[in-house]
């Protein structure tokens, strides 16, 4: 494409002009994700990635003539699930249509889809962005089928149809989003969702989802909606924000110039890091949708409905509220157990009814973590129960044992799956804040040092903490050390 002037890339590199201030962009994304079911949408054909390429067909999946499609139950069940995950209504009737093209990934030369009654309509999706939380409308999330993948060889090309069939869902956007990271932000949180939801594994390296990019200027605080870009196809999120962070400077330069855009699909170039023309929009009337005279339409009963209702998890951003406000925990431990779940879960079982939680919570965060880590093994596979963490802390915030046995007592829960009570009594490992004791450790402590000894009765207060390391030491680590500063200074001043 030699004619079109390329606006140059890396818009980071290069500082905007003030005029870019008086243009906002409007963002709408159309999100496609991958359901996670064992078969294909219309045949039993297996839904898996990476096999050999159609190994994975049948009579039905390759478009063949004199076939009827059944739709996999599941599917819809993961529809509606979403629909209800993301606030939708789901409308009493819902159909199949075909979407008529001509290309050899279409064996059957139309994809089904839902087109004007799709299976969930009007939701939303709250999310945080900017230290608050945004919310963005949710169109519609349809049903509808991927398609066969062409591959390109040096001197010919192939169809591999593993993938066709596959049951695909499509998140629509309202044109709500403002910005390049608010994009990344939605995303990031959809994609969470559905994850944890179990509507799709929404793996980016297998291709999982899949986002067409819908963008537009217009003078900051117009109502009306400029003319849409539409970039097809971008399949990880840091392209969706990096070929915003190109395309909406790119629109705004134009616009100010007194260029009206057209309405256009624009393919991004992610080595060059531009978007470029790819043709002029087709319309809705160019795919000549029609209801699947082979499907029947959907209409799922308030009992069916129900059933799915079961399946409905907490949303991620509810959690995270939710321990914020129960546990008092701050937001980055909060974050933690929103993201990983079983850990979340864990973290509940140990802090559930203790005094203090967010001790809990750093056991759960740095010191559990750490060892699952380092030794392999799952959550699942810990061999103490939750309650035996809340347990260890109370130990510690009792005085009974030192931050540092503590760690030693940890190891050793993760060693035998014994109770921190029962190691701390069976290793004599209790802190020692009889005064008595701790009075032979500082003479000893004393006796062994008499430099920092005298230094300190000279005034030189930093000797105190010298003198208290030797106390821990010989106390192995035992000496209650609110106390060693304590009861060493009256041994070195008395
Ligand atoms: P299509 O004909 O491609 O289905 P729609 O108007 O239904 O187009 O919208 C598709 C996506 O484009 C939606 O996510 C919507 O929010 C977004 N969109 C629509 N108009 C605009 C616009 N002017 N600027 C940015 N996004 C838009
Ligand atoms: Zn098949
Ligand atoms: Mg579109």
């Amino acid at each position: 494409m030699p004619t079109v002037s390329r606006f140059p890339p890396g818009p980071g590199s290069r500082k905007l002009p003030a005029r870019h201030m008086d243009y906002e962009a409007v963002i709408g994304l159309e999100t496609h994700v991958q359901l996670r079911t064992r078969s294909k949408m219309w045949c039993g054909c297996e839904n898996a990635f990476g096999a050999e390429p159609n190994s994975h067909v049948c009579p039905v999946c390759l478009g063949l003539p004199g076939v009827l499609p059944v739709a996999n139950e599941e599917a819809l069940r993961l529809t509606v699930l979403t629909g209800l995950l993301l606030h939708c209504d789901i409308p009493r009737h819902a159909k199949f249509d075909r979407k008529n093209y001509f290309y050899p990934d279409v064996a059957k030369n139309y994809q089904i889809t839902q087109y004007d009654r799709p299976s969930t309509i009007r939701g939303y999706l709250d999310f945080e962005f900017e230290g608050r939380v945004a919310r963005v409308n949710i169109t519609r999330a349809h049903l509808e089928e991927d398609v066969a993948k062409n591959v390109h060889f040096a001197r010919e090309s192939g169809v591999d149809f593993n993938r066709a069939g596959v049951p695909l869902l499509e998140i629509v956007s309202e044109p709500e989003l403002t910005g390049p990271e608010m994009a990344q932000a939605y995303l990031n949180a959809l994609t969470e969702l559905l994850v944890q939801g179990g509507i799709s594994d929404c793996d980016m390296e297998k291709g999982m989802v899949r986002c067409d990019v819908n963008v537009s200027v217009r003078p900051r605080g117009a109502t009306q909606l400029g003319a849409k870009i539409e970039i097809k196809n971008m399949n990880t999120f840091s392209g969706v924000r990096r070929a915003l962070e190109y395309e909406i400077p790119r629109q705004i330069e134009a616009v100010s110039r007194g260029e009206s855009l057209r309405q256009e699909t624009r393919r991004w170039d992610d080595d060059a890091g531009i978007t470029e023309p790819m043709r002029s929009k087709e319309h809705a009337h160019d795919y000549r949708y029609f209801p699947d005279p082979d499907l029947l339409p959907f209409e799922p009963s308030e009992a069916w409905k129900l059933e799915v209702q079961q399946r409905v998890i907490e949303l991620p951003l509810a959690r995270k509220q939710r321990f914020i406000r129960d546990y008092a925990l701050p937001p980055g431990d909060a974050e933690v157990f929103k993201s990983n779940i079983p850990l979340g879960r864990f973290f509940e079982g140990a802090a559930r009814g203790h005094a203090n939680p967010k001790a809990v919570a750093n056991w759960v965060i740095n010191n559990l973590a750490a060892k699952l880590k380092e030794s392999g093994i799952t959550l699942d596979a810990v061999p103490f129960p939750p309650e035996a963490v809340g347990e260890l802390v109370r130990l510690v915030d009792s005085g009974r044992i030192s931050g540092k046995i503590a760690q030693e007592v940890f190891a050793e829960m993760f060693a035998s799956g014994q109770r921190p009570e029962a190691i701390v009594e069976a290793k004599g490992l209790s802190q020692v804040s009889d005064t008595g004791a701790l009075e032979t450790f500082c003479d000893q402590a004393i006796a062994a040092n008499p430099g920092p000894a005298a230094d300190f009765r000279n005034g030189k207060e930093a000797a105190l903490n010298f003198l208290k390391g030797q106390v821990m030491k010989l106390s192995k680590g035992k000496a209650n050390p609110a106390m060693v500063g304590e009861v060493l200074t009256r041994r070195l001043k008395g």
